[in-house]
């Protein structure tokens, strides 16, 4: 039986693998894209707001030209890391089930890959599962329309198109810049009544010039009401209003798929989402379970991030072996 099986080949998944094959234990990765696949769905032009250094794992140098990575960078280096340190991943896996054996000795992991059924085993596990799993709704009508998107990818389609982008943090400002350079007609709406202090400061000055310059509407204050096929209904200050939109970005955040959590015991808090885990190990109430990566933050995606993220393996590794070896000892 493996010593550990991690779910989710993200960086944290995989700075965890790193720091167990390290130790000496034998782990796979489970991911249900490929490697990295938050990533790979960032806008195509996205830059890090890290330095690559702070986005290195396993001691692997992050050599790049500029200080902040771009999305290309970081996929080419975590390919690189996972071909150097030998890691097992096993892609396009999508976990749907985890529980303790019948006879007491680890965990079992039920897996779909296309059309078949995959059933693995290991004396303990990592969950590093990310957040993407689910766009945050709005619950409004018309949001499941088809031109109303949850990511963002790219500005050129919208060349020309009237575009309303939800939300107020880094993704939607982001998303507004991107789309006024390919020529579409963009109107932020935010239900904050001020810029939101998360938005990077490197990037708020280059926003508020488009919004003083009148390239980009943007209005505070607004809730979304509905949404048709040709407009945007919402209200501004309490007053019911509407702009045309033949485009809508809904960037209103994502939250964590925690279904496994809870099928395998791990009680998570209401209000924070933040799973039960000891902060020295990243072992959660269910002995043997760990959480890695964002995921351990519950709603809050602007807490941890791979910068921090990176460092979970290395505590979990540490406990993990360390409960081996008195295990072997027994
Ligand atoms: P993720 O990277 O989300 O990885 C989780 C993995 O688990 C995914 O690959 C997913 O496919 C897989 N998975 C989920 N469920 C299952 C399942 N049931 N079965 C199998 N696999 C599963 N952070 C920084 O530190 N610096 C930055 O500059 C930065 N820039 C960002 C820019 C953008 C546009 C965005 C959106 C985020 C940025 N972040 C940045 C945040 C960073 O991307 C996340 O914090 C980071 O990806 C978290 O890593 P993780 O390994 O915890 O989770
Ligand atoms: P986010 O930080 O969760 O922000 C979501 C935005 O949507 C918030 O402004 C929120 O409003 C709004 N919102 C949420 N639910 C809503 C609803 N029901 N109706 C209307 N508005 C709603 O998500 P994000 O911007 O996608 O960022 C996610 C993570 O990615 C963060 O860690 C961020 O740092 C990172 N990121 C980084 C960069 C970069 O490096 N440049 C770019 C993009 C994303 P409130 O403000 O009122 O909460």
């Amino acid at each position: 039986m493996l010593d550990c099986l991690i779910i989710g080949a993200g960086p944290c998944g995989l700075s965890a693998a790193i720091e167990m094959q390290d130790r000496g234990l034998a782990v796979e990765v489970i991911e249900k894209g490929n490697i990295v696949e938050a990533i790979y769905q960032y806008p195509t032009h996205q830059t890090f707001f890290s330095s690559s250094e702070k986005l290195e794992i396993g001691g692997v140098p992050f050599i790049n030209k500029e200080l902040k990575p771009k999305r290309q960078d970081a996929l080419v280096y975590y390919r690189e890391v996972v071909k150097r340190k030998e890691i097992t991943i096993r892609p396009f896996e999508t976990v749907e089930r985890i529980s303790k054996r019948v006879d007491g000795e680890g965990f079992e992991v039920v897996s779909s890959r296309m059309e078949e059924t995959v059933t693995r085993q290991a004396r303990a596990l990592v969950l590093a599962t990310g957040y993407y799993g689910l766009p945050n709704k709005m619950d409004v009508p018309g949001e499941e329309l088809p031109h109303v998107f949850h990511y963002f990818k790219e500005g050129h389609p919208f060349f020309g198109q009237d575009v309303v982008v939800i939300g107020g943090k880094n993704s939607s400002v982001d998303a507004a810049i991107e789309l006024e350079k390919a020529g579409a007609h963009v109107t932020l709406l935010y239900r904050g009544e001020a810029y939101s202090p998360s938005i990077k400061p490197w990037v708020l000055p280059n926003f508020e010039a488009l919004v003083r310059a009148e390239k980009v509407k943007l209005v505070f204050n607004a809730t979304i009401d509905s949404i048709t096929p040709t407009h945007v209904h919402y209200k501004e200050q309490g007053e019911a209003t509407s702009i045309k939109a033949d485009f809508v970005f809904a960037m209103t955040g994502y939250t964590p798929d925690v279904g496994l959590f809870a099928d395998a015991g791990i009680m998570i808090d209401g209000e924070t989402g933040i799973p039960d885990f000891n902060e020295e190990t990243m072992e959660s109430n269910v002995p043997g379970i760990y959480i890695a990566g964002v995921v351990a933050a519950g709603y809050d995606a602007n807490k941890i991030f791979i910068e921090n993220g990176r460092f979970h393996g290395e505590l979990i590794a540490t406990s993990l072996a360390n409960r081996l070896a008195r295990e072997t000892t027994r």
